[in-house]
């Protein structure tokens, strides 16, 4: 069975600490999109770690963890984040990478600190990963693939011919240093070493472990809001953060995903710019809120960035498990509003006075301002309730409101950011 765990809004929502859980009954993890360029916090028996790479599945010995086709594959970096959970105590992680999945270049993440430099105040809020970089060149089909490490003709002559292209821009766009194809040839002979002992054909894998019964998980990154074509282009990450796309970049057939848990949040957090209808704009409210959020407050897990915090918005909610193509959906980070008397919930969205319950182009919804709708706080802490029914009366209203909001049925509630903090319902 193949289930898809990904998210409905900004990021952020907490899918790594569900894919952590769910990990537990799975046997493969698998990235499917992305890069290192956003984290997932997990908190477990070995601490707190925030992965950027990794599938949320290193921490158990029975799973294998695979960097996908669909990822932007930063090498050094992969190597750090095994190094860095091996020296806190985790055992070794079974890790596998595709084959077909592409190397994400050093320059790739000065282009995108150029790039910045160059906007100025006009720039993206990238993380400076090289995502965006790295997705260029692979549709510009100038991007180097895992296999083409093996093969020392093809890549000696890809090397020189990209260097030339790079090079003009390096000199005549930016004025930066231009890159030296034997210094490359050199960095990419390194990559090859580090990576060698964890390639694999993954289609071919996943086609057998498919047709053992094995139990699968694709992991998303980021959400529905961030996706290139979904979500509020251009403020957006430069690949599909859709479950859809989990087949691509896997290398699944699409109707073997069949459960697609959206983790959605109680409330709204989005790091960067972007447009964010339910946004709280008095810095007392959102500091309330943000300091309250997440396990540590609300602060971005690469860049520790704080996070624009809003209100649950249904609108937005309810388009991104739509476009996910939701069967199930994790409410988390309930925990977090137990402080306050009422409960304002964004319902609809007036766009030059017509109330919208669909989420519209970014051009629209530059024009949108938040309809709320009020619902009663449970002022209480939930934390270390296992049972639906124990919950406050408030509190179920509060899920049951947004369940019918979404017309997907929320069967976990997550109540504190451990791993085992989760309350399920029957679907
Ligand atoms: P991801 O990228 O979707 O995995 O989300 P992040 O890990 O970036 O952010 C989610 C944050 O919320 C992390 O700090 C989690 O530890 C935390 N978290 C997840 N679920 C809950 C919850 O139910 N309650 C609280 N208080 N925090 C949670």
């Amino acid at each position: 069975m193949v289930r898809a765990i990904v998210g409905a809004n900004w990021g952020d929502e907490g899918k790594g600490k569900i894919t952590d859980m769910l990990g537990e009954q799975s046997d493969i993890i698998i990235r499917f999109q992305g890069g290192s360029n956003a984290g997932h916090t997990i908190i477990n028996d070995y601490g707190r770690f925030a992965l950027h790479l990794l599938p949320s599945g290193v921490f158990y010995q029975h799973t294998t963890c695979i960097i996908g086709n669909g990822v932007a594959l930063n090498i050094p970096y992969l190597q750090k984040e095994i190094d860095d959970i091996v020296s806190q105590g985790v055992p070794k992680p079974n890790i596998l990478v595709s084959d077909r999945a592409q190397i994400l270049m050093p320059y790739h993440i000065d282009f995108d600190t150029y790039e910045e430099e160059r906007l100025g105040g006009k720039a993206f809020g990238s993380t400076k990963s090289g995502i965006a970089p790295f997705y260029s060149d692979k549709y510009a089909k100038i991007g180097f693939q895992v296999s083409e490490l093996f093969d020392e003709d093809t890549l000696v002559e890809k090397v020189e011919r990209v260097c030339e292209q790079k090079n003009i821009l390096l000199e005549h766009m930016y004025h930066k240093p231009a890159i030296d194809p034997k210094e490359l040839l050199e960095t990419l002979h390194e990559y090859r070493d580090i990576v060698k002992p964890y390639v694999c054909d993954v289609a071919v894998y996943l086609r057998e472990a498919i047709k053992e019964g094995k139990n699968i998980l694709l992991e998303g990154q980021l959400g529905t809001l961030k996706d290139p074509d979904f979500g509020i282009y251009p403020m957006v990450t430069s690949s599909s953060t859709l479950a859809a796309y989990g087949a691509i970049g896997a290398g699944i057939p699409p109707y073997e995903i069949t459960d697609i848990v959206t983790v959605v949040k109680a409330y709204s957090s989005a790091v960067g710019a972007g447009e964010f209808v339910s946004e709280i704009l008095d810095e007392k409210e959102a500091d309330e809120l943000r300091v309250r959020g997440g396990d540590k407050g609300e602060f971005g897990a690469t860049t520790g960035r704080p996070r624009r915090v809003g209100w649950f918005d249904a609108v937005a909610s309810r388009y991104g498990v739509q476009m996910q193509g939701a069967t199930e959906v994790a409410l988390t980070c309930l925990d977090v509003l137990g402080y306050l008397d009422e409960i304002p919930v964004c319902v609809g969205y007036d766009v030059d006075g017509e109330v919208t319950k669909d989420f519209p182009v970014t051009a629209k919804l530059k024009k949108a301002k938040p309809v709320y709708e009020k619902l009663p706080g449970w002022k209480e802490d939930i934390r270390g309730i296992t049972e639906y029914d124990e919950l406050p009366e408030n509190c179920k209203n509060y899920i049951e409101f947004i369940e019918k909001e979404l017309g997907v049925p929320v069967t976990m509630a997550s109540n504190g950011p451990g791993r085992h903090e989760m309350i399920f319902r029957k679907k």
